[in-house]
């Protein structure tokens, strides 16, 4: 959210993606029939060919927790912000249910109804938000372009990239069909929910190692799914997966399917698959946990933006800036390590105040 990326107690709806899926398109859909009736002030069609350009004070790219939380300080602020909300309005928390670990909700509460309120409080004092992907960044200039939908051009001094990262999934149908059944990317979103029960972890980075420890302290027992014979994961990190009784490690394995009526309650694996022992095995689980990274959706910004190999956008430790001036990142497309919805805030946070201070000591 990747569901999936939040320590929020979280259950991957799958639905709501689909909602968010069909208003995205519904609503390009309707704009490109405003254009075809002339209603709108929109003249061009291609990248190459844009002609609609609209000058902004600062640009806010993505509506997750941190996109909103920037838009909330950066309309206090008086940059009269603009946000783009990217192809899942609302990010990844709009495809869980309860959130019950976000500071000020003491009852819990949905991530969709959540995001609805940040969303809220942001227009409340005056963001601009609006349906549309960013698909293509220009950031050579002392004014940054942003081209949205390949159908428009904002020009502005200040960029916020919120965009996020999306959770890898192996790409099996059962993924989908069991999601929000028992399939999830997120040990310390979900792993409530499977409190005393059997589970399975899928991987064998630092990130699966800490999510198998973080489940085991919760259910009864946890298989780690590991497709060759040694774990990625740091050597502090492996030993204390071995040192965990109820972690058991299938070496070698890796996932054929999932099985159960509605839910899941087993997996099928192939151990030493393309040998001449390969084998089927089936586990029984009650739940399904992906943890074979996140990919951050920062291929748009690439050319002009630092990130690492993984493809996370480099900021200065302790700011939001990235490389370029006037060009802010916050939220998971920045943050590989802690990737919870109140650090996103918080990063948003930082990222309007550092737009705000860069603007300025530019303007005086
Ligand atoms: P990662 O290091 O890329 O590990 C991904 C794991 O998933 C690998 O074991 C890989 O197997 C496995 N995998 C990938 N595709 C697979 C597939 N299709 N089927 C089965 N297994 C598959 O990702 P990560 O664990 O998310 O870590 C990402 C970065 O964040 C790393 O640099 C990590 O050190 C860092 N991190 C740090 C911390 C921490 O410091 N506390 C915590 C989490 C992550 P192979 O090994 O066979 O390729």
């Amino acid at each position: 959210m990747f569901g999936f990326i939040y320590e929020d107690i979280i259950i991957i709806d799958c639905v709501s993606v689909v909602l968010a899926f069909l208003f995205y398109t519904f609503g390009r859909k309707k704009n490109d029939m405003f254009k075809a009736m002339n209603l709108d002030d929109s003249t061009s069609k291609s990248a190459n060919q844009v002609t609609d350009t609209e000058k902004v004070k600062c640009l806010i790219i993505g509506s997750g927790p941190a996109g909103y939380t920037a838009a909330v300080y950066a309309a206090r602020a008086n940059l009269s912000p603009v946000m783009y909300e990217g192809l899942q309005p609302g990010g990844q928390l709009t495809t869980t249910t309860e959130v019950e670990n976000f500071p000020g909700y003491p009852e819990g509460i949905t991530g969709p109804v959540m995001m609805e309120d940040l969303k809220a409080q942001a227009v409340r004092f005056g963001t601009d938000v609006r349906w549309g992907l960013a698909t293509k960044v220009d950031f050579s200039g002392p004014v940054h372009k942003v081209w949205i939908d390949d159908a428009k051009i904002i020009e502005t001094e200040v960029v916020i990239i919120a965009t996020g990262a999306t959770a890898k999934y192996l790409g099996l149908d059962d993924e989908k069909k069991y999601a929000g059944s028992g399939v999830s990317a997120c040990a310390t979103c979900d792993g409530f929910f499977y409190r005393g029960k059997d589970i399975a972890v899928v991987g064998g980075g630092d990130t699966a190692a800490e999510e198998a420890i973080y489940l085991a302290g919760l259910v009864n027992k946890v298989y780690l799914i590991v497709r060759r014979h040694e774990l990625r994961a740091s050597k502090v990190m492996q030993e204390r997966v071995f040192r965990t009784k109820n972690i058991e490690v299938l070496w070698e394995h890796q996932t054929k399917g999932l099985v159960g009526d509605g839910v899941v309650e087993g997996a099928i694996l192939w151990k030493k698959k393309g040998t001449p022992e390969e084998e089927e095995v089936t586990i029984k689980i009650d739940g399904f946990f992906l943890a074979i990274g996140h990919q951050p959706n920062s291929d748009f910004v690439k050319e002009f933006i630092d990130t690492d190999e993984v493809g996370y956008i480099k900021t200065i430790p302790g700011s939001s800036k990235t490389n370029v001036p006037g060009v802010f990142a916050c939220g998971d497309v920045q943050d590989s390590i802690y990737r919870q919805a109140v650090t996103a805030a918080g990063s948003g946070c930082m990222a309007a105040i550092d737009a705000e201070r860069y603007l300025s000591e530019k303007h005086g």
